[in-house]
């Protein structure tokens, strides 16, 4: 089996309708991508399997879709006016754009030496650039304007003037749509702590980081789960959070040795401690989720802030706190890419050919069967195949090309079962069922087939 690359996923996204590059007829934006037919299909079975086990199989957690435009206060509140920056400097010479504190990671790493920058005032960012003739890596000269902190919050304006007064911005993060409804959700859904608050949704950051594809990109979408709990329960919660994200990674295909557990050591202003689990991308370990004990920072927060109380009551004990939060915050676009990437293999087949094959756990393959007419004449009944199955599942109807054609087709794009109509299927109702992984097939009676793939397909 040869080795999954970057060039290869990029490629097959690209020509087999998964993802393409963002306003391509334009020359594209930078770090934007579109999902196409069969990527739609594939991350919303993502972002299904995870709201299953998050919400649905959990007893006591509760879903919400807050606004993408939320009040300025809130961004004030949770500090990311203040402090959601990076530190840029602009090159004199070509004009582009670059991270300070990236430019001097790069060069420590390339020159050994021990250096601490996240430890580094911007002064003190400044002059090592200077004093070590740190290039640009566009044009190779040394010659930046000063570094100034840029907000990384992409920011717009409501209504037809523009000044600073109505402001408002595109939220860097979900985080803050389910803790200014804390109380509305508790409330309507008669809600005792321990319990969730689950959101997924867009969120944008105005990053000029390079992407790696859709690893990291300007807007992205986020799977976030907030386990509000007592003081001094929160970091068992923590513990637990953590092991069910693995669990949760394990069940869907991922083996052990490509994801691991990473301790942040430099925290957010909001955290008690932190942990990321990073995939083995083909460019490398990369973040794919975050566990965070963000304390009672972002209630007590948004209490001062909004002047309303954000206490808890404990209908037991008649005692009143702020809970502690975990926060449990997957990327849904990394964990699709990581998925992608982690289904990727190349078989070589006796006749000596090579299948591509996405060996997708079946809940997220984009379809779950194709119909294939072996000929022509055989086109009507298959079609009414495909119609009796297509209210049951995201199915493909393919009759161009070759069997083995169609068999690649549908392996490339993960497709888990393949329905074949041939002359006997006119005679006694039956079908052959060819298996994605095996290439085994089977013969069933077409009043069976919904039954089989319904429990094939299923995620638990
Ligand atoms: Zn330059």
């Amino acid at each position: 089996m040869s080795e999954v690359t970057m060039d290869k996923l990029v490629n097959l996204c690209k020509n087999r309708g998964f993802i393409y590059p963002g306003s391509e007829i334009y020359g594209g934006l930078a770090n934007t991508w579109d999902y196409g037919p069969i990527g739609v299909e594939f991350k919303n079975n993502v972002k299904r399997a995870w709201w299953k086990r998050f919400v649905q199989e959990s007893d006591n957690s509760f879903g919400v879709d807050a606004a993408i435009l939320m009040n300025p206060r809130v961004w004030e509140a949770s500090g990311h006016v203040s402090s959601f920056s990076d530190p840029k400097m602009d090159c004199k010479e070509c004009k582009t754009r670059h991270r300070a504190d990236n430019l001097i990671e790069d060069y420590v790493k390339k020159h050994k030496l021990d250096v601490d920058v996240d430890a580094m005032s911007q002064d003190e960012m400044y002059k090592f650039i200077c004093d070590n003739q740190i290039k640009c890596p566009v044009c190779g000269k040394c010659n930046f304007t000063e570094i100034r902190n840029f907000n990384l919050m992409f920011k717009t304006n409501r209504g037809v003037v523009e000044d600073a007064e109505n402001i408002v911005y595109l939220r860097p993060e979900t985080a803050q749509g389910e803790f200014v409804n804390f109380l509305n959700v508790q409330r309507t859904a008669r809600a005792k702590v321990p319990f969730g608050i689950a959101q997924i949704g867009k969120a944008f950051r105005n990053e000029i980081t390079p992407g790696n594809f859709t690893f990291r990109t300007i807007e992205f979408e986020q799977m976030e789960h907030q386990w509000f709990c007592k003081d001094g329960t929160d970091m068992a919660y923590y513990e637990e959070y953590k092991n069910k994200a693995m669990q949760f990674y394990n069940d869907l295909g991922f083996s052990k040795d490509v994801l691991r557990f990473k301790d942040h050591e430099k925290l957010a202003h909001y955290a008690k401690c932190a942990c990321d689990v990073e995939y083995l991308f083909p460019f490398g370990w990369g973040e794919i989720n975050g566990v965070h004990n963000r304390t009672n920072y972002d209630l007590s927060r948004h209490q001062e802030y909004s002047g309303k109380s954000m206490m808890y009551l404990d209908p037991v004990t008649n005692e009143k706190y702020i809970p502690y939060v975990i926060e449990y915050s997957v990327g849904a676009d990394r964990l699709a890419l990581a998925l992608l990437a982690n289904a990727y293999h190349e078989e070589t087949l006796d006749n000596g050919e090579t299948r591509v094959v996405l060996k997708f756990h079946p809940f997220i393959a984009p379809y779950k069967v194709a119909v294939l007419p072996l000929q022509k004449q055989l086109n009507e009944k298959a079609k009414q195949l495909y119609k009796m199955l297509n209210k049951h599942f995201m199915c493909s109807y393919d009759e161009a090309g070759s069997i083995g054609k169609r068999y690649r087709r549908q392996d490339e794009i993960g497709t888990p079962f393949c329905v074949t109509v041939d002359f006997e299927s006119l005679d006694d109702n039956t079908v052959t069922i060819r298996d994605r992984d095996t290439m085994e097939q089977i013969r069933l009676n077409i009043d069976e087939l919904v039954d089989y793939i319904s429990k094939r397909v299923q995620f638990n």
